[in-house]
């Protein structure tokens, strides 16, 4: 079932190793199917040079297994709470891409300080808490989630397709898995940006607000221009 499905996400999964966001297995890409309710993600453990798209798996959102040989992610509660959080998201990834997780491990969301950064997210990429001991020793991975869907309660997923958790890495999602991933290239290129700015400049601020606005919003929105029609 869902074989396009697969051969999509199995696509995305195998960008991850190619733009460089992973080592080894420390990431996964799903994407959600609209007609079934179901999503389809990377097998556990699975390393990518032996990857083919029938390894994906499908599972329901509670999280139950529909098909697959394999055990699906062990982050694949994560996905559920995210998918449940936002709706119009279809693709979710999570990496530990070395700079992006070096601001998650620094506990730190990153600012704003160029219009890189402006051109596809409105505003800092946020770092959610670490989860309290109770919360890492219970449904650790679900938890995961619930703090990010909390976490984005008062913002835009569409509009920052992305956060840090604290210690951990990085997730960002995406009207399918492709885009998701693109979105985790931004992510990594803003991070490493932001962390050589402050090292050249410690006293360095966000990007002007004006400038921000110009670059989000001539790419995003009514009034966007950017492109071709
Ligand atoms: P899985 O191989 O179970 O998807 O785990 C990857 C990972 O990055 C865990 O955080």
């Amino acid at each position: 079932m869902l074989e396009k499905l697969k051969e999509e996400i199995y696509e995305a999964n195998m960008l991850l190793p190619k733009y460089d966001l992973v080592t080894f297995t420390w990431g996964n890409v799903s994407g959600f199917d609209d007609e079934t309710g179901y999503f389809v993600i990377k097998p556990s453990g699975v390393e990518y040079d032996v990857l083919k798209p029938e390894d994906m798996v499908v599972v329901d959102l509670e999280g139950n297994k529909i098909e697959g040989k394999y055990n699906p992610s062990s982050d694949t509660p994560t996905h559920v709470e995210l998918y449940k959080a936002f709706p119009t998201m279809k693709g979710i990834v999570h990496t530990h891409s070395a700079w992006a997780t070096s601001w998650a491990q620094a506990g730190r969301s990153i600012p704003c300080y160029g219009t890189t950064h402006a051109d596809y997210m409105y505003g800092e990429i946020p770092c959610v808490r670490c989860l309290t001991k109770e919360e890492i020793e219970g449904a650790y991975e679900k938890n995961t989630g619930l703090l990010i869907a909390e976490c984005f309660k008062e913002k835009d997923p569409e509009a920052v397709p992305a956060v840090l958790c604290k210690n951990h890495g990085v997730f960002t999602w995406g009207k399918d898995g492709k885009e998701a991933v693109h979105n985790a290239v931004v992510v990594e290129e803003v991070a490493k940006m932001a962390a050589r700015c402050e090292m050249i400049n410690p006293q360095v601020e966000p990007a002007p607000q004006a400038l921000q606005d110009k670059h989000y919003f001539r790419k995003h929105g009514e009034n966007a221009y950017y492109g071709q029609k």
